[in-house]
C-alpha cells in the first residue's frame, strides 16, 4: 500500500548533516512511526515519502526551507542571569521556554556574563542541509481515532 494522506508510516532512517556526520537514527532504536500528511515530519522528507511501498528505500538531501528553515538571527537574545534559578551557568545548556504566545520551544545557552545570559531559540538543525537514508518499513491505514488526534497510536506511537 502507498504512502498517503492518514496513512501509519513505519521506516528506519539515519540523519547525516552537512560534513557527513550522524544526527540521529533509527538503528538500535527501533523504526520512527508516524501519521502521513499531518506535518508531523520536515516537509521535504513527507514530499518524498509520498507514494513510496513498504521495502522502498532512498536517499535524499532536503534544502533547510523544507527542513527546520533557516537561523534566525533575532532569535539570539540576551536575557537577565536573574531568570536563571540554577547556580551553575553552562553554554551548551538547553532548556525549555514559553514564548509570549504560548508555544514551547527548546533555547540553548550560547553564551554567558556576570548579569546576562545570551540564549538561542533556534532549532539545533535550523539553517542545515539535511540528508536523509530511508527505508520504508511497513505502512497501513490510520484508525478514526488516530487521525482525530493527528498522531499514531499504539508501538511507537501514544499511549493515552
Ligand atoms: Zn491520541
Amino acid at each position: 500500500m502507498p504512502i498517503e494522506k492518514h496513512k501509519v508510516v513505519s521506516l528506519e532512517y539515519t540523519l547525516t548533516g552537512p560534513k557527513g556526520k550522524v544526527i540521529d537514527s533509527s538503528n538500535g532504536r527501533g523504526p520512527l512511526t508516524y501519521l502521513h500528511g499531518v506535518g508531523g515530519l520536515i516537509p521535504g522528507l513527507e514530499r518524498e515519502l509520498e507514494g513510496k511501498n513498504p521495502g522502498d528505500t532512498f536517499n535524499v538531501t532536503i534544502a533547510p526551507e523544507d527542513a527546520y528553515g533557516q537561523r534566525d538571527p533575532n532569535m539570539v537574545q540576551q536575557v537577565p542571569r536573574s531568570n536563571f534559578p540554577q547556580k551553575v551557568i553552562q553554554v551548551g545548556q538547553q532548556f525549555r521556554a514559553q514564548t509570549p504566545n504560548g508555544q514551547l520551544r527548546i533555547l540553548t545557552i550560547v553564551g554567558f556574563q556576570d548579569d546576562k545570559v545570551t540564549v538561542d531559540a533556534n532549532h539545533a538543525l535550523a539553517g542545515l542541509a539535511l540528508t536523509f537514508d530511508v527505508k520504508v518499513v511497513d505502512v497501513r491505514d490510520a484508525t478514526e481515532e488516530e487521525i482525530t488526534h493527528g498522531h499514531v497510536h499504539g508501538p511507537g506511537g501514544h499511549h493515552h
